[in-house]
């Protein structure tokens, strides 16, 4: 009789490697996406891997595959980050210090878009990934499990159903019972892109843009210069902007609205920044322009709750962290590193393998969360009170 397949919710980093490492094991799987394309949505921010990221990547693909992977990666010059006076534009350190310590292979910072990554993970699975399927939980049969979609249809019998569908997992939820829970931190962020000539002022090298004149709070951007792309004006680069609770407010707190409002936010809350860092938003694609709330699950590590083996989650899911410190993808690759090797040693889903694998993710992605939650608390000045309302 075939293998029944592994069912994978949503088609974001997690899931796509994930499903790359199941199809160079020939287990069957089927992702399920609720976008209707890969490219629907802004696929916004560049992400930084460190060494664990890309150790995890290169033990999933093949090694023409990440060679391919790592070729796609800008590799950019000095390992920390340059900290900049915004509004008068005086460096103020160039970091050096544990946590601010951005490089990994090779010394260089590697960072790839989030975009990028999600195409090349995809790579040979297209035809198992079904886009416009909006997973809403899932139901056990008497030896399998099938994802119940948002339109009351249901998946075909699957052997494991993996939750890979970002922090609002109904997965998740299901499987722990409600104790997996993502907190609302208050902190918010834009993400902007422009033209390469608009950076042209600031040259190679990551930057922190940090301004603290806003009476409201500090607001800071992030962005990264790469060189080869550097002096090619049809590239863009991305920034992301953070503010503390209460600098950056969305219309009717309506977070979702992406373009000119946007933008508009952005070029008014940096109006008064230094000329060398005002073409990055003068001059930006108000299109792209996206909000975006800061979020973090439970700070103290990913939480305990009886193993289901036929289910189980990976990346954010399991463990949304901040974006301080810059390693929430990284810690959602090792997941579908972990369990797809498993799955692998064992020729499938079989008792024991999501305990396993559960019991080897809490321990990284729990520290992973405290480091995050650790770094976010000085960088956005935000605290969460576990005991307070989760959304
Ligand atoms: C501004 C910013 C910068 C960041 N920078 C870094 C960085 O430098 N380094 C780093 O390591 N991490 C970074 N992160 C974190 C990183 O982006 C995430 O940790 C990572 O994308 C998590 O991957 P994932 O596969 O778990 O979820 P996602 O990539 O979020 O994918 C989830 C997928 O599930 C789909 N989906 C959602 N709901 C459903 C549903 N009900 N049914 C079906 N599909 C569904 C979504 O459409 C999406 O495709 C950053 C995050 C932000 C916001």
């Amino acid at each position: 009789m075939a293998q029944k397949p592994v069912l994978i919710s949503g088609a974001g980093l997690a899931s796509l490697l994930l499903a790359r490492s199941l199809l160079r094991s020939n287990i069957p799987f089927q992702v399920f996406e609720r976008d209707a394309t890969l490219s629907f949505r802004g696929q916004g921010y560049r992400l930084r891997l460190s060494n664990e990221g890309l150790n995890a990547i290169e033990s999933v693909l093949d090694p023409a595959a990440f060679q391919k992977f790592y070729d796609r990666c800008g590799k950019t010059a000095g390992a920390g980050f340059a900290h900049f006076d915004a509004v008068t534009g005086e460096l103020l350190e160039q970091t050096r210090t544990v946590g601010e310590m951005l490089g990994s292979r090779d010394g260089k910072v590697v960072g790839i878009a989030r975009g990028d990554m999600r195409a090349l993970f995809m790579e040979g699975c297209e035809e198992f990934v079904h886009f416009n399927k909006h997973v809403k939980g899932y139901e056990l049969t008497d030896d399998g499990v099938r994802a119940i979609f948002a339109d009351g249809t249901k998946s075909d019998e699957g052997s494991l159903l993996v939750g890979g569908e970002g922090i609002k997992s109904r997965v998740a939820k299901q499987v722990s019972g409600g104790k997996l829970k993502v907190y609302d931190t208050g902190a918010r962020g834009i993400h902007g892109q422009a033209p390469t000539t608009a950076f042209k002022s600031l040259g190679e090298g990551v930057f922190r843009l940090v301004d603290d004149t806003n009476p409201d709070g500090r607001v800071t951007i992030i962005t990264n210069v790469r060189p080869n792309d550097m002096d090619d004006p049809n590239v863009e680069f991305g920034w992301t902007m953070a503010g503390v609770p209460g600098t950056i407010k969305a219309p009717n707190d309506d977070y979702s609205i992406v373009g000119e409002v946007a933008a508009k936010i952005a070029k008014s809350l940096t109006q008064k920044w230094d000329p060398r860092f005002k073409p990055l938003f003068d001059n930006m694609n108000e299109g792209q322009a996206a909000f975006w709330k800061i979020t973090c699950s439970t700070p103290s590590g990913v939480p305990e709750w009886p193993n289901e083996p036929r289910v189980t989650v990976i990346g954010d899911a399991a463990h949304g962290m901040t974006p301080a410190g810059g390693i929430g993808a990284n810690t959602a690759v090792q997941d579908s590193a972990l369990l797809g090797r498993l799955l692998r040693e064992a020729g499938g889903n079989q008792p024991g393998v999501t305990e396993e694998y559960e019991k080897g993710m809490r321990v990284y992605a729990s520290e992973a969360v405290k480091y995050s939650y650790g770094m976010a608390t000085k960088q956005f000045q935000v605290t969460i009170d576990e005991m307070s309302e989760v959304s």
